[in-house]
């Protein structure tokens, strides 16, 4: 192991994610496996205490702050669960969280946001555009800045659920889909995973029309992509992380774009086999498991993919029922 790959994993066996975060269950969806033949484990990260596993990054990231930092006030930029989790987090320490969110942030987001107390600004269209926003903030303020992707002790964070894979998970090798935006998520379980069992296999997905990732790993440097699709409003990012995008090079094994529609079939299979309605980012991962068995002819396989969030606004619910309907 080289001296930052050893950093890192230290960083994550000595977090502190469970101050606030929960160990998720690994669930077998048995009827989407019974129609796919393969075994089908669901790491329920729609059941932290904010619906997303945003949690586990935001807590680990600001319990690391120096007292000084956090005395400062903290500042983030999210799409809305990362800003859920900031929130959370902040509200328990007793800090003060300022979270500028894209005009595009689903409603029932914003509200929890404030629920916990902290204070939301509307900006732009994508969290790239708010991020530019949160950056003069931060220097007017003098605010301590909490990124939702490309900081190494966030992504320490989200690698937690993978050493719960580890845990839980009954045999390797095993194929692991992962929903990607910024790329933290992505980049903390494969980092794990690879670093204890190279064996096991890490897969990306992104929706086709949100896929800044697939294209930088594609052109070995970060592209910056000139419009993104918001269908899947927590990962619709212009740009994907530095840091996310050097430890996916070095760990993600291959990648995999959906439709809309695709994560529209996704949202319907999970709620058949977990009884809940995910947001479009928490089927993304089912979605890509689902078309890549396809493609690729797997069988008596086991699968095991993120279910991210379940933060949808009710309406969203309507109209991904509707989109189905309308084929
Ligand atoms: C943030 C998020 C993702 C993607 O995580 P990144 O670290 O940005 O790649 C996936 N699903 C949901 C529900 C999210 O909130």
């Amino acid at each position: 192991m080289n001296p930052s790959t050893q950093n890192f994993m230290e960083q994550v066996l000595r977090s502190r994610v469970y101050d606030l975060a929960i160990e998720t269950p690994l669930q077998e969806a048995h009827k989407l496996g019974k129609q796919l033949g393969n075994r089908i484990l669901l790491k329920r990260e729609d059941q932290q205490p904010i619906y997303s596993f945003k949690l586990r990054g935001a807590c680990q990231k600001i319990i690391s702050l120096t007292h000084e930092e956090k005395a400062r006030g903290i500042i983030t930029v999210s799409a809305g669960n990362h800003a859920q989790g900031v929130a959370y987090t902040a509200h328990h320490l007793g800090l003060n969280a300022t979270v500028v969110m894209p005009e595009i942030a689903p409603a029932i987001k914003v509200q929890a946001v404030e629920d916990w107390g902290a204070k939301v600004v509307l900006y732009g269209q994508n969290v790239t555009e708010a991020e530019q926003f949160a950056r003069l903030l931060q220097q007017q303020e003098n605010l301590t800045f909490v990124h939702p992707f490309d900081d190494l002790q966030v992504i320490a964070g989200q690698a937690t659920i993978g050493l719960e894979l580890l845990k839980q998970a009954p045999k390797d090798p095993y194929t692991v889909f992962v929903p990607v935006g910024g790329g933290g998520l992505i980049a903390g379980i494969a980092a794990v995973l690879k670093t204890i069992r190279s064996n096991i296999r890490v897969i990306g997905v992104e929706p086709e029309h949100a896929n800044a990732m697939t294209q930088s790993i594609q052109a070995g440097h970060q592209v910056k992509l000139d419009h993104v699709d918001t269908f899947v409003d927590a990962v619709a990012v212009k740009q994907a992380g530095f840091h996310p995008f050097q430890m996916a090079q070095q760990y993600v094994d291959d990648w995999i774009t959906v439709s809309n529609h695709e994560v529209c079939m996704a949202i319907r299979d999970t709620y058949e086999n977990t009884r809940t309605l995910m947001e479009p980012g928490g089927a993304l991962g089912v979605a890509g498991l689902k078309k890549y068995v396809q493609q690729k002819g797997i069988t008596g396989e086991t699968l095991v993919t993120i279910t991210s969030g379940a933060n949808a606004d009710f309406d969203r619910i309507r109209e991904v029922a509707e989109r189905l309907r309308a084929g």
